[in-house]
């Protein structure tokens, strides 16, 4: 995909993290394609059945760390529940992997790949998951391939928790888990960015949390069946960018 219609970042970055809003005089926009003169700088997503699968309320028990030899794991789903650590997925206490969409990596690989580019565009959490703890060992540990660092050709895995921005887990403000309505997830996010909402783009399985957080101003796209490829793709055209 072309990046020409991002804006390259003149942000600054705070003490958590968090790159915090600059002027339209800081930044260059590229090659306007839509005619907006805005692109995506924070795109949000939710967790449950959006970014991976099963629901944390439907997990029998806490997920751990358990070694992947002797589940039987087809060739997606070796990628689906890839970990940082070596030769290890994360089940529950049944044996049922936790699995990250192909969908959701291929948009966190993009967002990581245009970060290192030097382009102005975040990633960020908004989730109302019965079970927070559960889902914050399940975002220290599953793992997205992107590209090595600028200048290199080697991949390298990541963390979910590193694509939502650094900063001290439960105080990332870019990871917003409550059980409010998605509306209040969106004006922490907004205060703690500074980015408009027209310059956000929200990816959430339920139609009504949809309905909600689009009154915002802000762009939402329906993943009902969990976040895939033709869902970032959207996003992208809908704000004039090409897509892969
Ligand atoms: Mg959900």
């Amino acid at each position: 995909m072309s990046s020409s219609s991002y804006s390259r970042s003149g942000s600054s970055t705070s003490a958590s993290g968090v790159s915090v809003k600059s002027s339209p005089d800081d930044q260059t926009r590229i090659n306007d394609a839509d005619g907006s003169g805005r692109s995506i700088r924070l795109a949000v997503f939710d967790l449950d059945y959006t970014i991976w699968q099963p629901e944390m309320y439907q997990l029998y028990g806490n997920p751990r760390l358990v070694k992947a030899e002797g589940h039987k794991l087809s060739a997606i789903e070796k990628h689906e529940t890839r970990t940082t650590e070596e030769d290890k997925i994360i089940t529950d206490k049944s044996g049922t992997p936790i699995r990250v969409f192909s969908g959701a990596s291929y948009a966190l690989a993009d967002i990581h790949r245009l970060r290192e580019e030097g382009y102005e565009i975040q990633a960020a959490v908004a989730s109302r998951t019965d079970e927070p703890d559960w889902a914050f060992f399940c975002m220290r540990h599953l793992a997205v391939k992107v590209q090595g660092r600028k200048g290199g050709n080697a991949q390298e895995l990541i963390t979910l928790l590193d694509c939502f921005g650094s900063g001290s887990m439960k105080k990332n403000p870019l990871i917003q888990i409550s059980y409010q309505d998605k509306t209040h997830h969106f004006k922490r996010l907004h205060q703690a960015t500074g980015i408009p909402y027209e310059d956000m783009v929200f990816f959430d399985n339920e139609n009504w949390n949809i309905r909600s957080v689009s009154k915002l101003g802000v762009k939402c796209i329906y993943t009902p069946d969990g976040m895939q490829k033709k869902h970032w793709d959207q996003a992208k055209k809908a704000f004039g960018m090409e897509c892969a």
